[in-house]
């Protein structure tokens, strides 16, 4: 049971300047930072490796003005970052979070780069919905498992503790005379063996990211995803929400969420929406289309299980084949045999099993739309896109849950906020456990918006809460 506990035993089991709770993207990135500003670090890691929701992804960090991208002549800055973040979600969101993160996402990138050997490079062939210039940086293989891997190598060279099968399922905090929660003195965490410890820190980041994978927080708080597959960690079962409940923290933007209309059934592998961006189109199980995809694939989630069966298809060519080939994960569903082929739109129809007469007829009303340069009944604008041609491929998808965007309202220098707006002294956090820009339900999520709190407010969470741990001042804000 995840919990408080009041009052700090009379003797800790371990001391340390910062533990942080979970090792993915976020905590591994504030475990770095706190290195780099002198802290001693230690990480505990419910799982037997450090995974997390990082490691499904396809490790895309946004970031605007690199020098990757002026090596290719992309001009990007934080502004046009910032503004394409507050379009995305309506401006309904923190606007100094959104600033920071679009002004520090760049030289958290190089740094990462730079100094910490991850192989993060920018992603050039294709725009992600809603991103007005070419901002992401991945990993080779498009693939969070690289990107964990990498960031897992360097925190161990930095010589900072990282304790795996260590569930943290209490914090332990300082009341004042009047019975309030006056300060975060440590966590408590159970061994493999069921053994409890407890750890005293100068300071606490929590790192251990949503709630996709507490149904009752789900049902509660993104009742429209209650159904839907879930395809996160599994192992974020939502502490950082209870704890800041029950420490009165403030919390933020419960309902919003990352879904993802290309979850390839029944395999369960993700299928890159750059596909669709750059021409596919996604069908239900009627065989007609249903929405501009190019507004998102997480508001797509939503509308795909809605209609019959909550399945339907994505349908390309073989340009679009050989595009999401870069990526490691449609890689697995080739060989998985996910992906269906055919010389025309009616044999499409017989590998799939969809009604040809409207399959016939959606293919064709799309490549014309695509020879035109047309705009559709929906307001997909298909001018900058070549028409599919033959042979034709397909992919039977759902709509899931990939990961809660709402959380723990923090500020800019990711310190915990309580629902006054005052600070928790001694509590930080990022990533999925913090509330995210993404504003209040689906549609307001900007591809990359996950891991751009992860990475990003990652960073900030570990300098921070080096800096309160050790009493020093804060550093440049690079
Ligand atoms: C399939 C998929 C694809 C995605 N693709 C992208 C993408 O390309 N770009 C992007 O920006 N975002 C993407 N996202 C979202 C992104 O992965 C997440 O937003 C991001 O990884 C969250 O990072 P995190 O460190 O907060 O959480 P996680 O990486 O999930 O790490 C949290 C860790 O905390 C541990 N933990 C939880 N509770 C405890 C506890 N009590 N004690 C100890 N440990 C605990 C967990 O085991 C886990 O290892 C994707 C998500 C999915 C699921």
């Amino acid at each position: 049971m995840t919990g408080l506990l009041l009052d700090p035993p009379d003797r800790f089991d371990l001391e340390t300047e910062v533990a942080i709770v979970g090792a993915g993207g976020c905590g591994l990135t504030a475990a770095l930072a706190a290195r780099e500003a002198g802290a001693e670090v230690w990480l505990f890691e419910r799982d037997r490796v450090p995974r997390g929701s990082t490691a499904m992804s396809s490790g895309m960090v946004p970031a605007a003005g690199t020098r990757f991208q002026r090596a290719r002549g992309i001009d990007d800055d934080p502004e046009r970052f910032a503004a394409d973040i507050l379009a995305k979600n309506g401006g309904a969101t923190d606007l100094a979070i959104v600033r920071t993160l679009a002004r520090r996402a760049a030289p958290t990138v190089e740094w990462l780069v730079d100094r910490f050997a991850v192989p993060l490079d920018l992603v050039e062939a294709f725009l992600y919905p809603g991103h007005s210039r070419p901002r992401m940086h991945a990993p080779p293989g498009r693939s969070g498992a690289e990107l964990v891997g990498a960031l897992e190598r360097a925190v161990e060279e930095t010589g900072a503790s990282l304790l795996c099968e260590a569930r943290v399922d209490a914090l332990i905090v300082e009341r004042s005379a009047a019975g309030s929660v006056a300060r975060v003195r440590g966590l408590r965490v159970e061994r493999r063996d069921g053994r409890f410890e407890t750890v005293a820190a100068g300071a606490v980041v929590l790192a251990c990211c949503g709630y996709g994978g507490a149904p009752d927080l789900v049902r509660r708080f993104v009742p429209e995803m209650a159904e839907a597959p879930y395809h996160g960690h599994a192992g974020n079962q939502g502490d950082a929400v209870r704890w800041g409940q029950a420490l009165g923290a403030g919390l933020a933007d419960l309902g919003a969420y990352q879904g993802h209309a290309g979850l390839a059934v029944p395999h369960e592998v993700l299928i890159t929406w750059a596909i669709v961006v750059e021409g596919g189109v996604q069908v239900d199980a009627t065989g007609r289309r249903f929405a501009d995809e190019t507004r998102g694939y997480s508001e797509q989630a939503a509308l795909l299980r809605a209609g019959p069966g909550g399945v339907g298809w994505i349908l390309y060519d073989e340009a679009r084949h050989r595009l999401a080939l870069a990526f490691e994960d449609y890689r697995r569903a080739l060989e998985a045999g996910a992906i269906s082929v055919a010389p025309d739109p009616a044999g499409l129809a017989a590998v799939t099993g969809l009604p040809a007469d409207t399959l016939v007829a959606t293919l064709e009303e799309v490549r014309e739309l695509a020879r035109t340069g047309g705009t559709d009944r929906f307001g997909r604008d298909f001018s900058k896109v070549a028409p599919l041609e033959p042979p034709f491929r397909a992919v039977k998808v759902t709509g899931a849950l990939f990961h809660t965007q709402g959380g723990l309202v923090v500020d800019p220098v990711a310190r915990v906020l309580r629902s006054d707006g005052s600070p928790i002294p001694g509590l930080f956090a990022g990533g999925g456990a913090a509330r995210g820009v993404s504003g209040p339900g689906a549609a307001g999520y900007l591809s990359g918006n996950g891991l751009l709190s992860a990475i990003v407010l990652g960073r900030i969470a570990g300098e921070s809460a080096a800096t309160e741990a050790r009493g020093t001042s804060p550093g440049c804000g690079a």
